[in-house]
Parts: C-alpha cells; sequence; structure tokens
C-alpha cells in the first residue's frame, strides 16, 4: 500500500497537459455537434459503441494494451488522464468500460496467447464490449459462495447457474464468468473456483432485463443452462478462479470512475453559483477539495499499475473514499436546491432544469455508487486486513 502512495511526480509533464488538451478539445467538439450530451454515472448508463468506436479511432480505447495485441502501448498514467476527461464531462462510455479496464489487463494477465489475440485487439478498436459475471443472487459480497458450476464436458465445459445485475449483459459480446468446478471444501471455500468466457449469444444463455427505479434497463439476470465453453474459453487456470477475481477487482475498484460519478452535478452546482443563482456555501468548497485529493490518490495508483506494484489496498481505500464523496455530493446538491435556488430569467430557468435533471439522475443511481464493485463495509475489511489487523 505505502509504495501506491509515492507522490506522482512524473504527472505533471507537459506530455500529459497535451493530451489532456487534445481530449478536451475532442469533447467540446463532440458535445458542439450534438453526439454527446453530458450525464452523470455515464460509464454504467450510456451505452453508445459508435462514441466508443470514434474514441478508438483517436487512440483512446485499450489504451494500454500493448501495440503487438493491437494496442497503443501508452501508459497507465496517459490511459488515466484520458479516463478522468471522460467521466468529467460525462461522456457516453459505459460500453468500452468493462473490456477496457478489467479484461483487457485481466486477458494479459491470465489469458491464452490465442485468447489475447482474438479479444486484446478488437477490444482496443472499440469492437468487443464484455460484461462483468461475478454476483449471483444469493453471492454477492460473499462472492466465494457462488452456485453457478462448471461441468467436465466432451472439449469443454457445460456452464449452468444464475448471474445477477449484470450491468450492460443485454448488448455484450462476452463476460468472464466465474463458476464452481470442484465441489464445495468447507476448510477452504476459496478453492475450486474457476472462470471462463462465455459467449453471451451462445445457446442456452437467457439474458433478462432488470429495469431500474428510474425505469432504465442497465442490469439484468443471465441464465446458464448447460451453456457449452470449449476448452479454449477456459480463462487463465482451473482451481484458480479465487485468485484471479481478485486481481480482475482490482483493476475494477482503482480508477477514476470511483470518484467522478456524479462530476456533472458538482460542476452544474458550481456553475449555478458562479451565475449567483445560487449562493456559495462552505459545502461546495469542501465537495472541491475531496475531488482534489481523490484525483491525487487516485492518479497515485495509476502510478503503482504502471510501475506494476500491488495497488489492492491503496484501491480499496480510494474506492471507498471516491464513492463516499460522489454519493455526498448528490446529498449537497439535494439539500440545497429545494430552497436556495433561483431561475430568474430564462438562461436561469433552463440552468435549473439542468441541474434538477442532474440531481434527479443523481438519486437515481446514488444509492449504487457505494454497492458496486464491493460495498464500503466489505471494502472497510479489506483495507484493514491489508493493514495486518484480523
Ligand atoms: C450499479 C451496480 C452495478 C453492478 N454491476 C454488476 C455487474 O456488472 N456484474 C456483477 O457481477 N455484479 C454487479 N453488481 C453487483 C455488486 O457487485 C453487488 O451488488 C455487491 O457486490 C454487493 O452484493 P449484494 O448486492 O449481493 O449484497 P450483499 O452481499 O447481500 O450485502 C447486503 C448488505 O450486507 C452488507 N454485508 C455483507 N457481508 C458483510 C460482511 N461480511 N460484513 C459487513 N457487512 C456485510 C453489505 O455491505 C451490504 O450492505 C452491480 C451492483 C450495482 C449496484
Amino acid at each position: 500500500m505505502s509504495s501506491a502512495l509515492v507522490p506522482p511526480t512524473t504527472l505533471a509533464s507537459a506530455d500529459m497537459d497535451a493530451l489532456r488538451a487534445e481530449v478536451r478539445a475532442f469533447l467540446s467538439a463532440e458535445i458542439a455537434a450534438g453526439r454527446l450530451t453530458p450525464w452523470i454515472d455515464t460509464w454504467l448508463t450510456r451505452w453508445d459503441e459508435d462514441f466508443t468506436r470514434r474514441l478508438a479511432e483517436h487512440g483512446w480505447v485499450g489504451m494500454a494494451i500493448p501495440t503487438e495485441y493491437g494496442g497503443r502501448g501508452r501508459t497507465h498514467l496517459e490511459r488515466f488522464v484520458v479516463t478522468e476527461e471522460l467521466l468529467a464531462v460525462g461522456a457516453p462510455v459505459a460500453a468500452q468500460w468493462v473490456a477496457d479496464r478489467q479484461i483487457a489487463p485481466s486477458l494479459l494477465r491470465y489469458g491464452t496467447e490465442e485468447q489475447k489475440r482474438e479479444f486484446l485487439p478488437r477490444i482496443a478498436a472499440g469492437e468487443c464490449c464484455f460484461g462483468i459475471g461475478m454476483s449471483e443472487p444469493d453471492s454477492g459480497s460473499d462472492l466465494a459462495s457462488v452456485r453457478t458450476k462448471g461441468v467436465r464436458v466432451d472439449g469443454g465445459w457445460a456452464i449452468t447457474g444464475t448471474k445477477v445485475w449484470t450491468s450492460g449483459a443485454q448488448h455484450a459480446e462476452a463476460f468472464i464468468a466465474l463458476a464452481r468446478t470442484e465441489p464445495l471444501d468447507t476448510t477452504d471455500r476459496h478453492a475450486g473456483l474457476s472462470q471462463f468466457i462465455v459467449d453471451l449469444r451462445s445457446e442456452g444463455v437467457t439474458i433478462r432485463p432488470i429495469v431500474s427505479l428510474s425505469g432504465d434497463h442497465h442490469f439484468n439476470e443471465v441464465v446458464l443452462d448447460e451453456v457449452f465453453v470449449p476448452d479454449s474459453r477456459v480463462f487463465g487456470t482451473l482451481g484458480n478462479g479465487w485468485d484471479q477475481v481478485n486481481s480482475e477487482l482490482a483493476f475494477e475498484r482503482s480508477g477514476p470512475e470511483r470518484f467522478l460519478s456524479s462530476f456533472r452535478l458538482l460542476a452544474a452546482e458550481i456553475g449555478a453559483v458562479s451565475e449567483g443563482r445560487l449562493p456559495a456555501r462552505t459545502d461546495l468548497g469542501r465537495s472541491v477539495a475531496r475531488m482534489a485529493g481523490l484525483h491525487a490518490l487516485s492518479q497515485n495508483i495509476a502510478g503503482a499499475l504502471q510501475r506494476g506494484e500491488p495497488a489492492d489496498n491503496a484501491a480499496a481505500l480510494v474506492k471507498l473514499l471516491g464513492t463516499t464523496t460522489e454519493g455526498d455530493i448528490v446529498e449537497v446538491v439535494s439539500a440545497r436546491l429545494g430552497d436556495e435556488f433561483t431561475p430568474g430569467d430564462d438562461d436561469g430557468a433552463a440552468a435549473a432544469s439542468e441541474l434538477t435533471d442532474l440531481l434527479r439522475a443523481g438519486l437515481h443511481q446514488r444509492p449504487g455508487f457505494t454497492l458496486r464493485g464491493g460495498t464500503n463495509e466489505i471494502l472497510r475489511g479489506v483495507i484493514a486486513r491489508g493493514l495486518g489487523m484480523r
């Protein structure tokens, strides 16, 4: 953990500033052309494969994938800069998110040469979208209790079970499913788990929508009924699923999406204050200061990943602090909007409507901030264990 908290001395370079400016210019042009409407929590809620392909053409998808596998061979720090800009504006990045964030690095670490050659170039081209096949109806925090089973059959495995809360499964090509391939050993519950790359268009896969309170459809229940997965799609080593899934979670937890989900709302609040429609309050300064701190911490994690150092505990800490902050931003705006906002003229009415729309979306999305990718209670346990406590 301590190594991941080294000050990011290499980050403030002119190259990084130039990259940031280039991404900002691209995003401004997208907004001006009406192809991008800034929103919140877009890495989960805004799936736009055309936008993802345009980003890929600029080399901003699969940035950290080596060039030999069709990626751009850029650093985790460069990827961090691009990611932050996309999230800060609220760009529709859900289509590339899971594949770019956690599947590509997992493939690089555990995939066979054939799997790398099959998936990585298409991920970098923005043409291959993945979901996450971990949670089940009775297995969320306690992931080792998954009941999905893999049974050996001729030439591969038959996978049977139910996954739930599978974001984007209705669009994704595949997910990596965690399944039990050996009977449960009560003395070592983490043994006997394996991962499989499951093509979501295979026979035996049923994807059922789970509609959110907002009326939107991001989640799914994915039922696997003896779905055949060939040996070539076994992911990593049979029986090593627990270690692999934890390594995947480290990538899932470590990025700036863990503090920027509601950033558009904060930006709209700042806009309203600077135009005199909302009074300045200390809450606002506190939110901005927390953002600045999280930016620095999250950047340090990108630095640790670049150096190949473990960052699991630091990532858990930043996710805990970050998701709490992004939820608090929603709470602060919600508390003050009712009685402090002055719409004034027509521009003011438009600004009011933007703020209220963002707030409504924020209130819908907020409960998920501290649940997805591991709840805050679970992360506190991870951090405590990382600090050597038992
Ligand atoms: C927006 C969103 C998107 C998601 N997308 C995906 C996805 O794409 N793929 C996927 O596989 N999953 C996904 N999930 C599922 C997510 O990973 C789980 O919701 C999460 O791990 C919690 O599991 P659970 O919902 O089963 O809650 P439970 O594990 O049942 O927990 C219920 C409550 O009990 C607490 N609790 C549980 N165990 C302990 C403990 N030991 N100590 C203290 N408190 C405890 C938890 O903190 C929580 O508050 C998503 C969830 C959300 C909200």
